[in-house]
């Protein structure tokens, strides 16, 4: 390492991104619509507005390039934000590459995951509309944390359905949500017809995030105070994530460089997009050639290999439609360690960004991604949470790549997380417990033919 060339390179606050980037204005087609699973009639704000705050629903369908970030968002960000920009020099040197490897660290927010970027601007909007309580799922129990850290925030009341293995598995998150505020319930649960249906069949059910949203959203349709909040896959959420992307071109800016290279791993598609789109924006523009490379997981592969077609955001079928790469609604991914990776479907931004051809996609098994998060905690002394070991693992694999062929490639990984409580995972795998599920063609195709049937546009 020469002197002078930064690990860490950090913004003041005074230079944090003021508003969110939306890809859709900057897109050369127009995303798909979301359909009303009745009439197959694309949704209005009326048929989301049991659920969500108006300002959320303008934000889910605007075309606007730019939204302004709330002084009262900004104000809550700043607990944490501008995240920092690390070089991995002692990654570097210890795989013996000449690529420079960038990751943007998301584990400094008291979630210890990106997810509290956009659960502070729904719980801001909700509280503003006059809402009492927001209800949601968790899995892995990040999301749960963040936004009963941000309801906590703007005075709200939180209730979480976690996935049942998740909650069994899993303790502290549980006593995290508690600590910020939020009441827990493992899903399936007695207190929803969702949950007393999936019970009533599967008495041992060990849930699912499809599960869980059913039970959310079941509990806040019923009660005019209470709205739900989806941690990922919608576009405002995607939105809310690009302050990530902001700050990482900044970052870049001060030290000179663009990457050539972006990986993100992908469960619902959120950290990948708040990092990517607006790297994205500045390919489109023809101001940076960069490629832009999305991670999965092996056993639960919706880019790689799911259909794109119109599908249920949750398992019972109560969401509407949304056109989006899909395994299935009914799909239960193998129960691997990279909980928050665990989802049916793709963010619909992100599938149509996949079929416009302007971001690749690969899959990884989890031995392979565990392997390449003990490299990382060993070198660059952060423990990554099990989801972006994904991305890791890519990263190394490319970094690798320019090993072989002397190429200086500057590489960005989003670390959209820490693995503080994910250590019985990385306990698994140093005692080699750990097995890679790969999904087999017959459980894919059992997946997928259930799909709803959607008639084709008319021209
Ligand atoms: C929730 C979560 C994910 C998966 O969600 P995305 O929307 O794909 O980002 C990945 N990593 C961490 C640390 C998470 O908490």
């Amino acid at each position: 390492m020469t002197m002078g060339e930064p690990s860490k390179i950090l913004l003041d606050e005074s230079e944090m991104p003021r508003r969110w980037y939306n890809i859709v204005a900057d897109l050369p087609a127009a995303p798909p619509p979301v359909l009303h699973p009745g009439t197959m009639a694309p949704v209005g704000p009326d048929d989301l507005a049991i659920l969500f705050p108006m300002e959320l629903i303008r934000q889910e369908v605007t075309t606007e390039r730019y939204v302004d970030i709330p002084e009262d968002v900004l104000d809550v960000y700043r607990l944490w934000r501008p995240s920092p920009l690390y070089r991995a020099h002692r990654l570097e040197r210890a795989l013996g590459t000449p690529a420079k490897i960038f990751y943007k660290y998301e584990g400094v927010s008291p979630a210890g995951s990106h997810k509290p970027n956009t659960a502070v601007p729904q719980a801001y909007y909700n509280a503003a509309a006059g809402i009492r309580r927001l209800t949601t799922e968790t899995g892995a129990g990040q999301w749960g944390t963040a936004l009963a850290f941000a309801c906590a925030q703007y005075g709200l009341d939180c209730e979480v359905w976690q996935v049942r293995a998740s909650y069994d598995q899993k303790p502290y998150r549980k006593i995290m949500i508690e600590t910020f505020g939020g009441v827990v319930h493992p899903s399936p649960s007695e207190l929803t017809g969702a949950g007393r249906a999936v019970l009533g069949r599967y008495p041992d059910s060990p849930g699912s995030l499809g599960i869980a949203i059913s039970e959310a959203v079941e509990m806040a349709a019923g009660s005019p105070d209470t709205n739900y909040a989806l941690g990922s896959v919608l576009n405002h959420v995607l939105l809310h994530q690009t302050v990530i992307g902001e700050e990482a071109i900044a970052q870049f800016g001060k030290v000179g460089l663009t990457p050539d290279v972006i990986v993100g791993c992908t469960g619902g598609g959120s950290n990948f997009g708040g990092l990517a789109f607006p790297f994205l924006r500045e390919k489109l523009a023809g101001r940076m050639d960069v490629t832009i490379r999305a991670v999965e997981p092996a056993s639960c592969p919706s880019l790689t290999r799911g259909v794109y077609a119109y599908d249920f955001g949750d398992t019972i079928g109560r969401t509407p439609l949304m056109k989006m790469h899909t395994l299935g609604h009914d799909f239960i991914p193998d129960p691997i360690h990279a909980g928050g990776l665990r989802y049916h479907g793709m963010s619909p931004l992100i599938s149509h960004v996949y079929e416009l051809g302007l971001i690749e996609a690969v899959a990884k098994g989890q031995r392979e991604c565990f392997e390449a998060g003990v490299r990382f905690a060993r070198t660059e002394g952060i423990v990554p949470a099990p989801e972006p070991t994904h991305a890791l693992a890519a990263c190394i694999e490319e970094a690798l790549r320019c090993k072989e062929t002397g190429e200086e490639k500057v590489i960005l990984t989003a670390l959209c997380g820490h693995g503080h409580l994910d250590l019985a995972a990385y306990g698994a795998y140093l005692a080699g417990e750990l097995v890679d599920h790969e999904l087999s063609e017959t459980d894919l195709h059992a997946a997928t033919s259930t799909l709803p049937a959607v008639p084709a546009p008319s021209a």
